[in-house]
């Protein structure tokens, strides 16, 4: 049965009467542009056909009852309890809770209103596999709560919002990245973001390709940590280099040619973690242009580069990242593949022509399980809509 119609016999049983409406909102994953975020660069990012669903309807009452399918739990909050972080009755809210809480509260904050709604939710975006099942879930409310408030806002508009409920109200520090691909994502295409201006467009996905996602199912802690610190990188990178170029901001501003005249004078590894992003930065551009073209080979190749950066230059790649993604270069109708997130565990993505995708899954996982011992998750993604009510 389709997660829709499940979703839509659950809330008939929970709430005694039909949902009203049905909200969808994508995950998604990056195919280019790692690590360059916070450097303002460039991603390319597509919303993936595995969302989260909600059927709702508006409660007679201001309180807002949801009942999280993929749990059995329930939690309810109102306006008024949102800023404890509680339900009425004092308890506090699940941690599931707080990502549609979250984007009540931020919509709130923008003035917008927010009618009590009952609703019931579930999604088939792998949790904490890095492909923002987090994100489809604020998307998916903000779009149900656009519906009951009688507002409208721009896809990208409503994706600030949900960074700032993930960032203020969760508390965990994400980039603009996922709420955006949630918000924005086009069928087949890729979505090309400047994360300076925010500015964004589609690009055509090559015809006849698959994305497939790959998970390694190794998640390494300590990655905050590391993650500051490549952080700290890149901006003592741009301190050192500011010497040199005074008018530069950030690694986006400083050229490949500009930078091998300059490298030489910085510290081996703040040398080597700019150099991914200023590299990485020069290939998303390098994409563009071969995603007009519809190159899916050449594309790949910048994909097969971008891993090689990311494990040899900003190191934040791990054993079953690198196994995943050897055998997967090494498997016919391979464009391309690298890791994909943060890095230290999670996915790899993968471009594969699409009578291959299958047999590429296929052997992909069993390779990956005789070297690792390890089962690993595959999903063959297409590239699919943002937000939005069915
Ligand atoms: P991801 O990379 O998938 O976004 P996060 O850790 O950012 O990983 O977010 C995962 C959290 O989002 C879950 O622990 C849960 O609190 C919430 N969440 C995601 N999907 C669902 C769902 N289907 N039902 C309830 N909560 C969900
Ligand atoms: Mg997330």
């Amino acid at each position: 049965m389709k997660i829709q119609d499940t979703l839509t016999a659950i809330f008939q049983e929970k709430f005694g009467r039909p949902a009203a409406f049905l909200a969808r909102a994508p995950g998604r994953v990056n195919l280019l542009g790692e690590h360059v975020d916070y450097n303002d660069g460039f991603v390319l990012p597509a919303a993936i056909d595995r969302a989260t669903y909600i059927a709702f309807a508006p409660s007679d009452s201001g309180l807002t009852t949801l009942w999280a399918a993929d749990f059995d739990k329930q939690a309810a909050f109102s306006p008024e309890t949102l800023p404890a972080k509680t339900q009425p009755d004092g308890s506090p809210l699940p941690d599931w809770a707080r990502y549609p809480a979250g984007i009540m509260w931020a919509l709130g904050e923008a003035g917008l209103e927010t009618p009590g709604m009952d609703a019931v939710f579930a999604s088939d975006v792998p949790r904490g596999s890095g492909l923002s099942s987090s994100a489809s879930v604020e998307m998916a409310f903000g779009v149900a709560w656009q519906q009951l408030g009688g507002w409208a806002l721009a896809p990208m508009e409503l994706a600030k919002l949900g960074q700032r409920a993930e960032n203020q109200y969760v508390g965990v520090n994400c980039g603009i990245m996922d709420q955006f691909a949630s918000a924005c994502g086009v069928e087949n295409r890729l979505l090309l973001l400047d994360c300076r201006s925010l500015e964004w467009e589609t690009l055509a996905l090559p015809e006849g390709v698959s994305i497939v996602v790959a998970d390694t199912t190794v998640r390494r802690k300590l990655t905050s940590g590391e993650y500051n610190q490549r952080r700290a990188s890149c901006e003592e990178a741009v301190r050192r280099l500011q010497a040199s170029l005074p008018d530069i901001r950030s690694l986006r501003d400083v050229s490949v040619a500009g930078f091998n005249r300059l490298a030489g004078s910085l510290p081996a590894e703040i040398e080597k973690r700019a150099r991914h992003v200023v590299e990485e930065i020069e290939r998303t551009r390098q994409a563009i242009s071969l995603l007009q073209a519809g190159d899916a080979s050449r594309f790949g190749n910048l994909m097969n580069e971008c891993h090689a950066s990311l494990r040899d230059l900003y190191e934040v790649s791990c054993p079953e990242l690198d196994v995943m993604v050897e055998i997967a270069q090494s498997l016919s109708g391979c464009y391309g593949a690298r890791l994909t997130g943060a890095g230290f565990g999670g996915c790899t993505v993968n471009l594969v022509a699409q009578e291959y995708a299958e047999a590429f899954a296929n052997a992909l996982a069993a390779g990956y399980k005789s070297k690792t011992g390890l089962h690993p998750e595959i999903y063959i993604c297409k590239a699919s809509a943002g937000a939005g009510l069915l």
